[in-house]
């Protein structure tokens, strides 16, 4: 008599959106999760997104994927600790045609230093490459900095989908190699991160109606 075994638990993964307000966090998740792209008019719409739950299977793994946008918090300075509570990856956004965006990425980072463990993946995102015409930050200058800061690098388009998939699937396929970020995570059977280094009394999406966030993340749902 054979027995199947039964299916391992899917990895759960939390990524988080950062970066200065209006660079695309909201477009790239919905691009991504949704493959969907809001006419720019309609895009402030988008605002209020909060999460999304995306489930795909890769290095042969099942992964549930938590994809966090701050939906406009940054607007206030109010990201708190609470936001980065249990993220595995983070993916730092800036705007090509915006060089104010690029030159805030250190102080992003500083805000890491102090909530997330060094271990946490990063991956910086040159969106909206698709203006090509008015660019004003380099390929290279996007790499360097990405090296200098241990970060995973690439350029995308929310509007035309370039890039956009790759940039997820490599944040999540560092996180899969780094099984300290994930391992006693599944067996906890909670998204978090044991030990690492991130405040225990703060809850994950400070701002954000967590009791709704988290009911439909076990639905597999989305909040919005
Ligand atoms: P967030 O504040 O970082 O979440 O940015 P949003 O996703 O709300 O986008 C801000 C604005 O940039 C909106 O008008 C979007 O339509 C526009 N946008 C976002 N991504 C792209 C892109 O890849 N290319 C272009 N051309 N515009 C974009």
């Amino acid at each position: 008599m054979s027995h199947d075994k039964p299916a391992a638990p899917p990895v759960n993964v939390k990524l988080l959106l950062i970066g200065n307000s209006s660079v695309g966090k909201s477009s790239l998740l919905l691009r991504f999760s949704d493959e969907q792209w809001l006419p720019e008019d309609e895009a402030s719409a988008t605002i209020g997104v909060d999460f999304r739950v995306h489930k795909m299977e890769i290095k042969g793994k099942k992964v549930k994927l938590s994809i966090w946008d701050t939906a406009g918090q940054e607007r206030f300075r109010t990201i708190t600790s609470s936001y980065y509570r249990g993220a595995q990856g983070i993916i730092l956004v800036y705007d090509v045609a915006n060089r104010e965006s690029f030159d805030a990425l250190p102080r992003w980072y500083s805000e890491l230093e102090t909530y997330v463990s060094p271990a946490v993946v990063k991956i910086i995102v040159g969106n909206k490459v698709d203006k090509e015409f008015s660019r004003q930050v380099t390929y290279t200058e996007g790499q360097h900095y990405a090296q200098r800061m241990n970060s995973l690098f690439i350029e995308a388009s929310a509007k035309t989908a370039v890039g956009v998939r790759e940039a997820f699937i490599e944040v999540v396929e560092k996180i899969l190699d780094t099984p300290e970020l994930w391992a006693s995570v599944t067996q906890k059977g909670r998204p978090g991160l044991g030990g690492g280094g991130v405040a225990e009394n703060s809850m994950p999406g400070g701002g954000i109606d967590l009791n709704q966030a988290q009911s439909a993340e076990s639905e597999g749902g989305c909040a919005c």
